[in-house]
C-alpha cells in the first residue's frame, strides 16, 4: 500500500488525523482520534507491563515537559542537537541530509556541514518545489523555546519600540540579559526528567541499584520538514526507560538467554546488502557488552511476541562511529520495515556512556567536588559513566550523583531504552493491516473496540431489544461496539478493518437455548456459547497475563 492511501485509512478510520483539520490543518503535528487513542493507551500499557517489570527496581516518573536552558547546556543539546538547514529564495526550507538523501537515494547521516555543501553543490541541487538555487547549508537548533517568565518583558519592550520607535537602551539590554540567562526549552526529549531527578529518586530507592526510570510523555522538536505523518512530527510521544546501574549486575540474566537469535545488522555487514543477520547473542559477546545484548533480546521479545510485528520485518540497525549521537558509546537503533517506506527507526538503545581519566579532572575548578569525584577512581586511572549523570553533576554540584555501593564509590553508566511511541503505533497500523483481506490484525489485547454486538436481523425487535441488553451488559467491563446497520457482512468487515477480534451476533436460537455466536476475526471461524459465559470468555480471551512467561524467559 502507498503511504497517501494508508494515511487515508487511518483518517477514515479515526486512528488519527491531521491537527486542526478544520482550520487547513497544521503542518507537523497530529491527533489521535477516538480509536487511536486506544491505540496508544494499550501500547503504552503494554510498554509499562514489559519494560518496567524487567528488573524490581523499576519505575515510572512524569517529570515536567519545560526545563531551563542549563539542562541544556549540562547535556549538550543547546550546543549540538542541530540540523542544517538549507533554502531557497521564496522560503522553502529543507533538512539538508534529507533532501540528499531523498534526490540521490545515498546516506549522509554524519557528514560535516562542509561536506553536505560540496554534494549540493557538484551535483547542482535545486529546491525541489520552485527549482531555484539552494542557499549554503546553516545549522538550526531543533529545541522549542517556550516563553516563560521574563522572555515576555523582552518581547512587550521591542514592541513598544516598534510602536512608539523609542526605546530605553538599558531596560533593553537587562531584558535582554535576563532572557539569555533564564531561557525554558520544551524538552527535545524525555531522558533528561530522568537524569535531574536521580539524585532525588536514587535516595527515595533506598540506594538501590538497578534503579530503572521509565517516562511517558511528549517531546518537542523544530523539525524542518516533518513528514509521513506520525513519523516525523514536531510533537511527538516518547517511552523511555534510563537503566542506572554499575557494570555487570545484568550478567545473571543474560546467561539464560545467550543462545537466542536477535535480527542484527551490524556496520561491518551493511555491504553485504542484507537487510539483516540473525546472531546468537553469544556470538556478539566481546563486541558488545553482556547488558546490552540482555536488553537487545528484551527489546526484540517485545517486537515479535508482543506486539506481533512479523519476524523479517524487525531488527536492530548498528550506527557507525560518525553516525551515533554524540553522547552514545555504543547505539543501535530498533527498526521495523514498513513497504514502500522501507526501515523505519521506531526505537534505540543507547548506551550513554563517557570514558573519564584523572586528568580530566584537573579542568574541574571547585576543589571540593573535584575531590569528591576523585573517590569514584579508586585506585584506576580510567572509569566509565555515564554521560549525563556526568555532565549534570558537573553544572549543578550536586554530589548525590555520586552513589555508595559496597563502600564504593560509583558515578552510575546509563543504558537507554528509547521509543517513540506514535511511530510504533503507525508501524504497529501498517504492517498489520491486511490491505487485502481488509483485515487489521492487531493482537486481541491491542484492538481498540474489544467486542462488536450484532443483532442478526435488524427489523426483528426482538433480536434488536436482545442485542441491546448484551451490549448494556458488557460495555461497563469491556468496550464494546453496537450495530445494527446494513447487512451483517458489512457490519463484520467494518469490524474486521478496525481490528475488532471478536463479534457476537444474536440469532434465532438465542431465544430458544440462550447462546450466541463469537466470530473470530482472522479465523472467520464461528462457536456458540452461552450468553452467561460471554464475559469470562472475553476476560480470556483479551488478557495480558501471558506477559509474565515472556519477561521471564
Ligand atoms: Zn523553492
Amino acid at each position: 500500500m502507498d503511504i497517501e492511501s494508508f494515511i487515508k485509512f487511518c483518517e477514515e478510520k479515526g486512528f488519527f488525523y491531521n491537527s486542526e483539520e478544520i482550520y487547513g490543518g497544521k503542518t507537523g503535528f497530529y491527533d489521535y482520534g477516538s480509536l487511536g487513542k486506544i491505540l496508544e493507551l494499550k501500547f503504552e500499557n503494554l510498554w509499562r507491563n514489559f519494560f518496567l517489570k524487567l528488573y524490581p527496581n523499576f519505575w515510572e516518573i512524569e517529570p515536567s515537559e519545560v526545563m531551563k536552558d542549563v539542562v541544556f547546556k549540562a547535556s549538550g543539546h543547546l550546543e549540538l542537537f542541530n540540523d542544517p538547514i538549507t533554502e531557497c529564495k521564496n522560503g522553502h526550507r529543507f533538512r539538508a541530509d534529507k533532501l540528499i538523501e531523498e534526490t540521490l537515494k545515498i546516506k549522509v547521516e554524519g557528514l560535516s556541514i562542509k561536506e553536505i555543501n560540496e554534494i549540493i553543490r557538484e551535483k547542482k541541487m535545486l529546491c525541489p518545489i520552485c527549482k531555484s538555487e539552494l542557499s549554503e547549508v546553516r545549522l538550526f537548533n531543533l529545541m522549542v523555546p517556550a516563553m516563560i517568565g521574563p522572555e515576555q518583558d523582552l518581547f512587550l519592550l521591542l514592541e513598544d519600540y516598534l510602536k512608539s520607535g523609542k526605546i530605553d537602551k538599558e531596560e533593553l539590554l537587562e531584558s535582554y540579559r535576563r532572557f539569555k540567562e533564564n531561557r525554558y526549552f520544551l524538552r527535545p526529549e524525555t531522558a533528561q526528567g530522568a537524569y535531574v531527578n536521580f539524585p532525588i529518586e536514587i535516595i527515595i530507592n533506598r540506594y538501590k541499584l538497578p534503579l530503572g526510570l521509565a517516562i511517558i510523555g511528549k517531546a518537542y522538536r523544530n523539525e524542518i520538514s516533518p513528514r509521513n505523518a506520525l513519523i516525523r512530527m514536531r510533537e511527538f510521544k516518547q517511552a523511555e526507560l534510563q537503566i542506572f546501574f554499575v557494570s555487570n549486575e545484568f550478567d545473571e540474566l543474560y546467561e539464560r538467554v545467550k543462545d537466542k537469535e536477535i535480527n542484527v545488522l551490524l556496520v561491518r555487514d551493511r555491504e553485504r546488502g542484507n537487510d539483516f543477520i540473525k546472531v546468537k547473542l553469544r556470538d556478539l559477546e566481546g563486541y558488545l557488552p553482556k547488558f546490552y545484548l540482555y536488553f537487545m533480546y528484551k527489546i526484540q521479545q517485545f517486537y515479535l511476541d508482543v506486539l506481533r510485528i512479523p519476524k523479517d520485518r524487525f531488527r536492530f540497525y548498528e550506527l557507525s562511529e560518525k553516525e551515533k549521537a554524540f553522547y552514545n558509546m555504543y547505539h543501535f537503533d530498533v527498526e521495523v520495515y514498513l513497504d514502500s517506506l522501507g526501515w523505519i527507526e521506531v526505537g534505540g538503545i543507547h548506551f550513554r556512556a563517557i570514558k573519564l581519566r584523572r586528568e580530566d579532572l584537573e579542568r574541574i575548578g571547585d576543589r571540593e567536588l573535584r575531590e569528591k569525584i576523585l573517590e569514584i577512581f579508586g585506585d584506576k586511572e580510567e572509569v566509565i559513566v555515564g554521560y549525563d549523570l556526568w555532565k549534570h553533576l558537573i553544572y549543578s554540584k550536586n554530589t548525590n550523583f555520586i552513589v555508595n555501593i559496597n563502600n564504593r564509590k560509583v558515578l552510575p553508566i546509563e543504558l537507554e531504552l528509547s521509543f517513540g511511541v506514535d511511530r510504533n503505533i503507525f508501524s504497529i497500523l501498517w504492517v498489520l493491516y491486511d490491505e487485502r483481506s481488509g483485515i487489521l490484525k492487531l493482537p486481541p489485547y491491542l484492538a481498540p473496540i474489544e467486542v462488536a454486538v450484532f443483532p442478526l436481523l435488524e427489523s426483528k425487535d426482538k433480536h434488536v431489544e436482545k442485542a441491546r441488553e448484551i451490549f448494556e451488559e458488557l460495555r461497563l467491563s469491556f468496550i464494546v461496539y453496537y450495530d445494527d446497520s446494513g447487512s451483517i457482512g458489512k457490519r463484520y468487515r467494518r469490524q474486521d478493518s478496525i481490528g475488532t477480534p471478536f463479534c457476537i451476533t444474536i440469532d434465532e436460537r438465542t431465544f430458544e437455548d440462550n447462546t450466541v455466536t463469537i466470530r473470530y476475526r482472522d479465523t472467520k471461524e464461528q462457536i456458540r456459547i452461552k450468553v452467561s459465559d460471554i464475559k469470562e470468555f472475553l476476560k480470556k480471551e483479551l488478557n495480558i497475563y501471558f506477559l509474565e512467561d515472556i519477561v521471564r524467559n
